[in-house]
């Protein structure tokens, strides 16, 4: 098998791996009780924080696309990067309690 095969196998498989994460998160919620005053609130199972690695290769995307002369495909990667921020932000503001703004909680995976 040729580097070319390889290499594409493994982004079909971590393609389906994050299609098989977003199936299983589609019927979850994460379940938080705040540690401080025990309020209870809920946040979609998906929505986590973007990994480093997502992070980094929308990024390094973005970069690459800075330098190509396609400006619609500048425009999408520039939008993936965009809509990363913003998830990585709502990650932020759903890690506090609602009620007295601990950042201090347990969480649990329920399906709804
Ligand atoms: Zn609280």
């Amino acid at each position: 098998m040729g580097f070319k095969e390889f290499f594409n196998q493994d982004i079909g498989a971590g393609m389906r791996a994050a299609r098989e994460a977003r199936e299983l998160a589609k019927d979850s919620e994460l379940q938080r009780t705040c540690g401080r005053c025990s309020t209870v609130w809920y946040v979609p199972a998906d929505l986590k924080a973007p990994s480093k690695s997502e992070m980094f290769s929308a990024k390094l995307g973005k970069a690459g696309a800075d330098l190509s002369l396609i400006s619609f495909s500048r425009s999408r990667k520039q939008q993936k990067v965009n809509r990363l921020e913003d998830k990585a932000q709502a990650v932020k503001d759903e890690a506090r309690c609602p009620s007295c703004g601990s950042g201090s909680f347990t969480e649990t995976l329920v399906q709804l």
